[in-house]
């Protein structure tokens, strides 16, 4: 293990909060397009979609295995739970719904994928994007320790994830190497935010309670029971200090050992390992390690931390604004709602990993401060850069008509890709197959106005003639439902429009 005195042995028993808010739902008239909506309890048995295979990983009530989406060919990932171990403790039963819960909302590059989930007589079912690089922690190890720039790669990630759950009321509660997943094995790799069952939704308000999270990486006010989100930064902190050290700062034999130094509070950045770190990473630390949370650092100042801006700037400028991202963002147009729902659809469940990860890199680029959205001035900056100010100004106000698709005021990540991804990749027989088959949801052969409540759902219920003029714009032999021949052609206008 080197020097890497670490041990994935020592967790704490989970106790599991329940989630107390549903959705901040932007209460808008018509029909908006959001990711989540696409995320559904399947009624079909799981064998009959996927095709099931190796055992990847286990955890304290069920397993995850690697499976192929039989109609888009696509490797996923897929948790199960045993009913019988969580009936028995109700606590992991609200664990499940609580990770679905907060995994469809998130829409963020760095944070696990959920597609859709199942229920049977004696399993839950949760099949998400396929990461294949292992987890941050067994990098470590191989590693030993990282370098400064492959560190604050890592640690921008993380924390981008982290001010996206943090500004949606998200807190995690159980950040560590272990729920950090790359997409490969490789130091420019993207990290995957997992594990979504310990955290919970907060209210600014109130702080919370339950004492949850992983001795190594606990914050002390977890330990006492009064905390907010700020215990995910300390988690930052602890992570930081292993990337750079090898070692945790808050070390023991056992549990009882690391929680009474975490109480403590106290750690040092001595030692012949310490002497090559540069001032400027050990500041960091010490802002993320703070003892008193209020004066921690939250993850938005993180990620505006000069250690960090001077260790990732200068990894991505080669790439700084991919200009065919870029064209396809400004160019980009739809005729019909139903065409940019189904894009969208593709976009957030479909799109192929060769052709979303060059997209992931290019939005983290535009997206200057970290926090997982384009905003108008994130924007303005990547164009302004190819042309005067006033044409961008006009530009960034015409992508946001035209792609902010949920009326959020940012540039979503799906919203992005769904913009941005080549017409031809997006479009391919086999998504637009897959495509068809998810709004057709029993399977008839045709699209009707309920199948498509119940797909786009959410702001538009209650007006119903909404879904009638939905098929209206593309339906050409007027039998109100739309049929495959009706679907491919909607979509290939699409294609057919410059
Ligand atoms: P639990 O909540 O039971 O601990 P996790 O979600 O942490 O389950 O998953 C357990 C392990 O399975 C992870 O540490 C990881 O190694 C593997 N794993 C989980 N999800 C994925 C995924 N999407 N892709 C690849 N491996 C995964």
């Amino acid at each position: 293990m080197g020097c890497v005195a670490l041990a994935k042995e020592h967790k704490n028993s989970p106790i599991v909060p329940k989630v107390d808010s549903h959705s901040q739902a932007n209460k808008v008239e018509g029909v908006r397009i959001y990711s989540e909506n696409f995320v559904k309890k399947k009624q079909v048995a799981l064998r009959q979609n996927y095709t099931i295979s190796a055992k990847i990983g286990s955890g304290a009530f069920g397993y995850v295995r690697l499976a192929v989406h039989k109609d888009s060919n696509q490797k996923r990932a897929i948790k199960t739970i045993d009913k019988e171990s969580i009936t028995k403790d109700m606590k992991e039963r609200v664990k499940f719904f609580n990770e679905v819960d907060i995994l469809k909302r998130a829409d963020h590059p760095n944070i696990i994928r959920l597609y859709e989930f199942y229920e049977d007589e004696k399993h839950y079912h949760l099949v998400t994007e396929y990461v294949s690089g292992g987890e941050l922690f067994d990098f470590i190890i191989k590693s030993k320790m990282l370098s400064e720039a492959i560190a604050a790669n890592f640690l921008r990630q993380i924390l981008s994830a982290v001010a996206y759950c943090h500004e949606h009321n998200i807190v995690h509660r159980d950040l560590k190497p272990e729920n950090l997943l790359l997409d490969r094995e490789s130091a420019d790799a993207t990290v995957k935010v997992i594990d979504f069952g310990t955290s919970v939704i907060f209210e600014e308000t109130k702080q919370l309670t339950q004492k949850y999270g992983t001795a190594y990486y606990i914050a002390p006010e977890v330990l006492r029971k009064d905390y907010n989100e700020k215990c995910d930064i300390w988690s930052c902190g602890v992570i930081l200090y292993i990337f750079l050290s090898g070692r945790p700062p808050f070390g023991g034999k056992n549990d009882k050992d690391i929680l009474i130094k975490v109480q403590q509070g106290h750690f040092n950045m001595s030692g012949p390992e310490w002497e090559k770190i540069s001032p400027d990473a050990k500041k960091l630390i010490q802002k993320m390690l703070e003892y008193d949370p209020k004066l921690r650092y939250s993850a938005k100042q993180a990620l505006q931390d000069p250690w960090i801006i001077s260790n990732t700037s200068a990894n991505h400028s080669d790439n700084l604004f991919d200009a065919s991202s870029l064209e396809n963002l400004k160019g980009f147009r739809v005729e019909q709602k139903l065409q940019h729902a189904v894009l969208t659809f593709i976009a957030s469940q479909l799109i192929n990993k060769e052709e979303s990860k060059k997209l992931a890199e290019t939005f983290r680029n535009i997206d200057k401060n970290g926090d997982g959205k384009l905003s108008k001035e994130e924007l303005l900056e990547a164009y302004n850069a190819t042309m005067g100010r006033e044409e961008a100004i006009e530009e960034v106000e015409k992508i946001m008509r035209s792609v902010d698709v949920n009326g959020s005021g940012y540039i979503d990540y799906t919203e992005f890709v769904t913009a941005c991804a080549r017409k031809e990749a997006m479009l391919s027989a086999e998504n637009m197959e897959s495509a068809f088959k998810a709004f057709d949801s029993d399977g008839s052969g045709k699209i009707t106005a309920g199948e498509l409540r119940e797909m786009l759902g959410g702001d538009a219920n209650g007006q119903d003639d909404v879904w009638a003029k939905l098929i209206a714009e593309v339906d050409q032999d007027r039998d109100g439902e739309i049929d495959v021949r009706e679907f491919k052609n909607m979509m290939l206008s699409y294609l057919n429009l410059s």
